[in-house]
């Protein structure tokens, strides 16, 4: 069996594992998170950056952050994970979904102006697949009416648009370190990627149960009290000693999953070339980091077919997101403006193949043999 997702894994986890659990200090915010901070900060260049249990709870957070209220309005695509909305029907908005770019999935940048209200406070853009969106539109549009930007970023470390890292461009931006994401800190965790000033000490408040218990540590006051809504948004030292271990390879693992990419891209190109199935575009201002290699065939029937059929040669492939606004919930909070021209219909016929940190040559050729043999 090719499983569809392995968890990425090095084997430079361990001892800092190791040494984390027989430190004195195992909560969150420890030496640990305080290595993975800096790296990203470093890394990206962005103003703050602050570890979260989950990508979730990084999007809940700029939620808070942001000051969502009762009635206020975000405009995001409908193809994409329930947290990127959830986070934000927390706070009581109403969801506002778009029509996407058939070619990347993301949010069609040109459709965002018309589907703005006096109530529309954000936009949230999701960088599906780790490719980016429209971003130079999305900044100039936002700027002109006053909203901020929030990348959800979750599969998209160490891309970049016009050079610039995705999760740096918008006011805030989130990553998932998920087991299924590029990069994990042992099963579960996020970051919170601040790239406004103002934002940062609200942010630690709010992560540290609305307490200013930060600040305190940093002998800023002297003593800690509850000064702000709030919740526990820390991962713990295991986590973060996990993650800076996947971090001594960060390199290694892009390079890995960028080769495996461009083998099925180069492998499947005679099947795109007859006609039989459509490969991913990748648009020129995007350096994306292969976080996910899919095909789309004709219809969900065909779909469905080929599934079917890789499932019996023991691979694992899957499909992905079920339109939001196709979704009870999603009937209830949100509401598509607009035309669904693309999202329900290519997210039909879209099919994710095997792609983990590690697959070798002879899975990768058994799956291209498989579907290619499927539309011999
Ligand atoms: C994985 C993912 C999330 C959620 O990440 P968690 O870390 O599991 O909370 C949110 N948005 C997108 C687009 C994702 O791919």
């Amino acid at each position: 069996m090719i499983p569809f997702n392995k968890p990425p894994y090095t084997g430079k986890e361990d001892a800092f594992v190791l040494d984390a659990m027989r430190s004195s200090r195992i909560s969150g915010g420890g030496t640990y998170a305080s290595y993975c901070q800096q790296w990203f900060e470093k890394r990206l260049g962005c103003y703050k950056s602050l570890l979260t249990p989950s990508c979730t709870h990084a999007l809940e957070m700029t939620a808070m952050l942001i000051d969502i209220r009762l009635g206020d309005e975000v405009i995001m695509p409908s193809y994409t994970f329930v947290s990127t909305a959830n986070a934000f029907v927390l706070r009581g908005a109403k969801i506002v979904f778009v029509d996407i770019h058939p070619e990347t999935m993301n949010i069609d940048e040109r459709l965002i102006e018309a589907a703005i209200t006096p109530k529309t406070k954000a936009v949230v853009v999701v960088h599906y697949a780790g490719v980016a969106c429209e971003m130079d539109s999305i900044m100039t549009l936002a700027d002109r009416h006053g909203l901020f930007v929030i990348e959800d970023a979750a599969q998209a470390m160490l891309s970049t648009y016009k050079g610039q890292p995705l999760g740096c461009i918008g006011h805030l931006g989130t990553y998932s370190f998920h087991e299924t994401k590029n990069y994990t800190s042992g099963g579960e965790g996020g970051l919170l990627i601040i790239n406004d000033e103002r934002f940062v000490e609200r942010a630690e408040v709010l992560r540290e149960k609305g307490t200013n218990r930060s600040q305190f540590f940093r002998g800023m006051v002297d003593k800690y009290s509850w000064v702000d809504v709030g919740s526990s948004y820390l991962p713990s030292e295991l986590q973060a000693a996990y993650l800076w271990g996947q971090l001594q390879s960060v390199d290694d693992i892009d390079a890995d999953r960028r080769r495996s990419w461009k083998y099925y891209n180069e492998s499947l190109e005679p099947l795109a070339e007859r006609g039989v199935l459509q490969l991913p575009t990748i648009p020129d201002a995007c350096r994306h980091n292969a976080h996910m290699f899919y095909i789309k065939v004709k219809d969900i029937d065909e779909r469905s077919d080929l599934l079917a059929f890789l499932k019996e040669k023991g691979i694992g492939a899957v499909f992905h997101y079920v339109p939001l606004h196709t979704s009870q919930a999603g009937k209830q909070w949100g509401a598509f403006i607009g035309e669904d021209e693309f999202t329900t219909r290519e997210s039909d016929r879209l099919l994710r193949l095997p792609l983990w940190y590690g697959i070798g040559e002879e899975e990768l050729n058994r799956v291209v043999a498989a579907v290619t043999q499927y539309f011999a």
